[in-house]
């Protein structure tokens, strides 16, 4: 029989706020634990949530970039359950009427729908040392929201493609840094599979936390894998929540599915539901930053982009920014793209921080452009503007690395070069096409890298005959 894999995905997001979601305590992570913490968000009796205005119009601004319908008016509600990392004894969350509902993200020619965007607060953190557990209250109250997407995924493939537009779209609205390994974007999915044609859904299992897309992906190949042969023989896969081991690829029981009802969902009465104007949501539209989408397509038509050119720069916000500041002073904005990408990128330490100002890559790329230095001087150029910032155009005068764009003068080096080492221009001329590289390399040593490469390549190819 063929099968056809139905998946969905519930993302989990951190807002890039100052402060928490009911308190005043700062939303920051990887500080001493139990720092940021008071009465509130340790869910002491007597406390009451104040909320911050800053997640809902985070939320609120994540909902227009996944094209949804902000609702004006939703509240928050109660989810009942104990777990020593949640001291309130149940966490604040949307659940009957969320802020967002109805969006879709792009994929690239197929919309995958998004049903809702709910404000939650995070929990603690559980710390397990040998035979001990400790709780660190810090992200407690930490506002989140959960993108919960339809089940319109149709491949582990997809469901990383999904998640890259996704986190893309997070990036650049400035809602989450979605940093997976400080678990401030959190993926689970849920996958079920049937046969191929027909329209009802097979028995699903979930699979929580994962935290890289490309574990995500394999997860899911798996678990499809996983579901199929259990159909193969006669079983059903159990409605249960896995976890995915990266090590042996495959995933495990965790426990049987919460029934939500368990939960005993309550509005909340210290909260008064949220009432969100037109005004407000119209005032959120209108300052809303350029989507990767857009800058892509801006990049391709402004400045001739490839598609590697337009995925590499949007991986991050400030490499996009960095692009952007660089193209305005670039004579040809599409070099400084590859001297970005092929240089400047490999010399990027884990911060990501890019250590030389747009500014000098500009002026390289423009001497580039102007031919007066060629592209293996860019690159020790680029190499030395990461150690200290100078003025290009000084320092190519000072230390003389102008091309040599002379006939006269490279014909000099060539003849030398050929005169030198006889033995590879007789390979060349017995049919060794490799040995023009090996006479390139050889006259771009003797100029210290300053030849221009095309006049190079035109006068040796005339004296090889
Ligand atoms: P639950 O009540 O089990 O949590 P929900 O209806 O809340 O399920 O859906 C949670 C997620 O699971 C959503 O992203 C949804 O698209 C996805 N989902 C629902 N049914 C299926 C299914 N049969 N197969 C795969 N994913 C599903
Ligand atoms: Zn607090
Ligand atoms: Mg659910």
């Amino acid at each position: 029989m063929k099968y056809e894999a139905v998946i969905g995905l519930e993302v989990h997001v951190e807002l890039k706020t100052n402060t928490k979601l009911f308190c005043g305590c700062r939303n920051e992570f990887g500080k001493k634990p139990n720092t940021l913490v008071c009465p509130v968000c340790a869910g002491m009796p007597g406390t009451l949530p104040r909320l911050n205005k800053e997640a809902v119009n985070l939320a609120i601004k994540a909902g227009i970039g996944l094209n949804c319908k902000i609702n004006k008016f939703s509240r928050f509600d109660r989810k009942n359950y104990y777990y020593p990392d949640l001291p309130k004894g149940y966490q604040t969350t949307q659940y009957e009427m969320p802020l967002c509902t109805d969006g879709y993200i792009d994929i690239g020619g197929r919309k995958i729908g998004i049903e809702r965007i709910h404000l939650e607060e995070d929990a603690g953190k559980l710390i397990h040392e040998e035979d001990k557990t400790f709780v660190d209250f810090n992200r407690s109250g930490v506002p989140l929201i959960e993108i919960v997407s339809r089940p319109d995924i149709r491949s582990g493939e997809e469901a990383a493609l999904y998640l890259k537009k996704l986190r893309g779209i997070l990036l650049f609205t400035g809602v989450s840094d979605c940093k997976m390994n400080e678990g401030s974007m959190r993926v689970d999915v849920n996958v079920s599979v049937r046969p191929k044609g027909l329209s009802f859904f097979g028995a699903k299992t979930e699979i929580k936390n994962i935290n890289s897309f490309q574990y995500t992906q394999e997860a899911i190949g798996y678990e499809i894998n996983r579901h199929i042969e259990l159909y193969e023989n006669g079983k059903t896969p159990e409605n249960e929540t896995r976890r995915y081991d990266e090590k042996s690829k495959k995933t495990y029981t965790m426990r049987a599915k919460e029934d939500s009802s368990l939960y005993m969902y309550l509005p909340d009465t210290e909260l008064v539901p949220l009432d969100i104007s037109e005004e407000e949501i119209d005032e959120i539209r209108k300052k809303m930053p350029l989507l990767p989408e857009e800058r892509e397509k801006m990049y391709v038509k402004e400045h001739g982009l490839s598609d590697f050119d337009c995925e590499n720069i949007l991986q991050e916000v400030h490499f996009a920014e960095y692009f952007e500041e660089a193209a305005k002073l670039s004579k040809d904005a599409k070099n400084s793209a590859n001297l970005l990408i092929t240089q400047i990128f490999s010399l990027l330490e884990s911060d990501k921080v890019i250590k030389i100002k747009p500014l000098r890559l500009a002026e390289v790329s423009n001497l580039m452009t102007d031919e007066v230095i060629n592209s293996s001087t860019a690159k020790k150029l680029l190499e030395k503007l990461w150690e200290e910032d100078f003025d290009v155009e000084n320092y190519v005068k000072e230390n003389k690395l102008f091309q040599i764009n002379e006939k006269d003068v490279l014909s000099r080096y060539i003849d030398e070069a050929m005169e030198e080492n006889q033995k590879i221009v007789d390979d060349y001329r017995k049919g060794k096409k490799k040995a023009l590289k090996a006479l390139t390399g050889i006259v771009m040593a003797k100029t210290r890298g300053r030849a221009n490469p095309r006049l190079l390549n035109t006068l040796l190819n005339e004296k090889l005959g």
